[in-house]
């Protein structure tokens, strides 16, 4: 058994010390030099930053269980925050530490900002959901849920609109009710920690991908980063690939009793489109739609800080800000995060910042001007997490060509959760064949 993984994101590297765990030597391929995908740190100039700001919930048992698995020490490499969303001057929520789900209904009693019907209100949707059980007959999209629900305009845009598009990137009337309940049902219905948020210290590439690569290579395995996949052959009892290094020379090919091919949708869509036999599988992947997420960094002078780590503003271009200095020690350094589709689309990146500069300056009085910044438009950053959205499964129709990624098929949305699970899953489709 010799199993090739395409990409070193966190589905791929999922998969790699799933495996390796059970002592099957892997060969990851990687294009980038930095491991991680869409979750990956990066440089500019002196300054470690994120692909994009990222935040992890407290039932994210998998991924976090695979952080320690890899030598990582949970309350050591994130900030671990009880749930808590402020709109700045607008809304303010916070669990309170009573076990769950009382935590969240003291919370929404407590909440600012809201009339005492629309708390009323908020904590009858939770529990009715959970009467239901987080459960729906079919699909629908969240804000036909919500409004189903008697949830006003006003309750909806200060608390379940955040809520839906920090879960699932997507706006209201294009996401999925069902799997939205997926992630209230984890996050909120079961123990208080599972709605913990929880920040990190570490750049994402550290946290998971690159120990997950030496616990990978412990275990008589290889990772070739800078080297892109650019076919996969099916061959009689094997799978071949072609691998072009970045550096020029010329590209090699390898036999391999399984590949998982763990890119995102696109790359994967490139990758399977010349295989006769898998032409609806890309049709289908082709079709599934994206979102994006801009993250504007502004570096600020060290004694810039924010009233709180993680703050947002209402009715504004800026959604999420995070504050690195509390965060992660990297003081004046401010992530601005602005999710999903939206008219900032339509403005430049130099006018976005723009934008964030001067709401900092309106809302918080944050006059001095920043050392740089810098803007990171993914606007692939995610599928868009839509009503019957078609995922597809782990098994391709060529015998031991198997899929992973975020996408595949699901309960979560597009998340880091979503991405581990996908890449166990796979993994343990692999080992059954062993025996
Ligand atoms: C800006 C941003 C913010 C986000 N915020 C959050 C958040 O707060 N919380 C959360 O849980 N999730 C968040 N997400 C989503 C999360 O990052 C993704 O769901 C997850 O990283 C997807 O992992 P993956 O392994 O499925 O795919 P990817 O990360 O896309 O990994 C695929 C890998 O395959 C490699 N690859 C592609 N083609 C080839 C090839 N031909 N040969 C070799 N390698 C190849 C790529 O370089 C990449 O490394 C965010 C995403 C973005 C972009």
């Amino acid at each position: 058994m010799n199993i090739a993984i395409i990409g070193a994101g966190y589905s791929g590297m999922a998969a790699a010390v799933t495996l390796a765990a059970q002592n099957i030597p892997v060969t990851v391929f990687e294009t980038s030099k930095q491991l991680g995908g869409r979750a990956r740190g990066l440089w500019h100039n002196d300054t470690q930053l994120d692909n994009g700001q990222h935040i992890l919930l407290g039932c994210y048992r998998h991924t976090l269980q695979l952080i320690e698995q890899v030598g990582g020490n949970i309350e050591q490499d994130f900030l671990r925050l009880p749930l808590q969303l402020t709109l700045h001057h607008r809304f303010s929520f916070k669990a309170s530490p009573l076990p769950a789900p009382l935590h969240i209904l003291l919370g929404l009693i407590r909440a600012q900002g809201l009339s005492f019907t629309q708390k009323i209100s908020a904590a009858r949707f939770m529990l009715a959901m959970r009467h239901i059980q987080f459960s729906l007959p079919g699909d629908i999209s969240a804000i036909e849920l919500l409004v189903s629900h008697q949830q006003d305009h006003e309750l909806i845009s200060l608390l379940w609109q955040p809520i839906c598009i920090s879960a699932l990137n997507t706006p209201l009337h294009l996401a999925s009710a069902k799997i939205l309940l997926n992630v209230l049902r984890d996050s909120l219905n079961t123990s208080r920690a599972d709605s913990d948020m929880l920040l990190p210290r570490l750049n994402f590439s550290a946290l998971f991908p690159d120990r997950a690569a030496e616990y990978i290579l412990k275990r008589g395995g290889s990772l070739h980063d800078s080297c892109s996949v650019k076919a996969i052959i099916p061959r009689d009892q094997a799978i071949e690939l072609t691998v072009n290094s970045n550096n020029g020379n010329t590209p090699q090919t390898h036999l391999f009793s399984h590949v998982i091919c763990a890119t995102s949708p696109t790359a994967a869509a490139r990758l399977l489109q010349t295989m006769p036999q898998l032409a609806s599988l890309t049709q289908q992947i082709s079709a599934i739609p994206n979102q994006p997420i801009y993250t504007v960094y502004l570096q600020y002078p060290a004694h810039v800080r924010l009233p709180q780590p993680m703050l947002g503003f209402d009715q504004c271009y800026t959604q999420w800000l995070f504050d690195k200095g509390q965060i992660a020690a990297q003081h004046g350094l401010i992530g601005a995060v602005i999710s999903a589709e939206g008219l900032h689309q339509e403005l430049s990146q130099e006018n976005l910042a723009q934008k964030v500069i001067q709401e900092l300056h309106e809302q918080l009085s944050i006059t001095e001007t920043p050392l740089w910044l810098k803007v990171i438009a993914e606007k692939r950053a995610t599928f868009s997490c839509e009503v019957n959205l078609s995922r597809p499964p782990h098994i391709t129709a060529i015998k031991n060509l198997l899929l992973t990624g975020d996408y595949t098929a699901g309960d979560y949305p597009a998340t880091l959760e979503g991405a581990v699970m996908s890449g166990i899953k796979c993994a343990k489709e692999v080992l059954p064949t062993r025996t």
